[in-house]
């Protein structure tokens, strides 16, 4: 049964979109069975996989019920690792599902029947804490955070913690942090190691930090308008040897769980 971890952030730029990418193809090429669904209307992840945007298949038609997910599926250029794109269509859907009583829960009911056929899910949330993020909260059994290492890294952060907490004592349904990771980071510089301790202030305590930082790495950007994960368009990058580290401490750290809990 596939583990499904949202990875959030409503701030934007954050590198979500491409840690969704990154990650899963890591998992994927380490002979996981990863399903991406892209969440964002803008469809980023979607263009990042060279997946052509039509509103055909997309997770807009599955939320309104025009489509199963497994009707809407596609595969991408790596084996193992399937989409969900998304489409445009998607910024309408907010009010639309908000008509139905039971909007929160629109996403998760979507996946029946489809669990069993992947290791991971993973949702590429969009910038906002929205429908969309709530059902993405509800789905999901645990959350990724990626923070930026700027001077703003943790604005804002309060609102987030706050939604989970929401989402976990109204709708009944927690999603623990399963890490926080540091995106475009850079340790040479003050200001990056200046964030990263006041991340590990803030989190340190209660929450788990990835080891594995990413780096602020030119080929992470370049990649999508090749309409490739990075880990396929420049094997040998830093980027690529970070978010290939990120899948192996992310299998452990699971590996990890699954014992506590036996
Ligand atoms: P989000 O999904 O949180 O809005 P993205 O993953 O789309 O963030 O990243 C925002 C922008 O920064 C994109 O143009 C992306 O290519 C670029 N980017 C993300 N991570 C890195 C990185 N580690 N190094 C360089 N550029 C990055
Ligand atoms: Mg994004």
């Amino acid at each position: 049964m596939a583990e499904v971890i949202s990875i959030l952030n409503q701030k934007g730029g954050c590198g979500k979109t491409t840690t969704a990418v990154n990650l899963s193809a890591a998992l994927a090429l380490l002979g996981k069975k990863v399903l991406v669904i892209d969440m964002d209307p803008q469809a980023n992840a979607t263009t990042a996989f060279g997946v052509e945007k039509n509103e055909e298949n997309s997770v807009y038609r599955v939320l309104t019920g025009e489509q199963t997910l497994g009707e809407a599926i596609v595969p991408t250029e790596i084996s193992g690792l399937d989409l969900l794109p998304s489409h445009i269509s998607l910024s309408g859907a907010e009010i639309e599902l908000s008509k139905d009583i039971g909007f929160p829960f629109i996403l998760k009911e979507s996946m029946d029947g489809i669990l069993d056929e992947y290791d991971y899910v993973l949702l590429d949330v969009p910038p906002s804490l929205g429908i969309l993020t709530i059902n993405s909260l509800v789905a999901a059994d645990s959350v990724i955070i990626p923070i930026q290492a700027e001077f703003y890294a943790l604005e804002g952060m309060a609102d987030l913690l706050d939604a989970m907490n929401l989402v976990e004592s109204r709708l009944n349904s927690p999603s623990p942090i399963k890490g926080i990771l540091i995106t475009l980071y850079d340790s040479r510089t003050r200001l990056g190691r200046d964030v990263y301790q006041n991340v590990k202030q803030y989190f340190g305590e209660t929450e788990f930090i990835f080891k594995t930082t990413i780096p602020r790495n030119v080929k992470l950007a370049e990649a999508p308008s090749h309409g490739k994960p990075c880990i396929i368009y420049d094997e040998e990058c830093i980027g690529t040897e970070a978010y290939n580290d990120l899948a192996k401490e992310l299998l452990s750290l699971i590996e990890a769980d699954l014992e506590d809990n036996k």
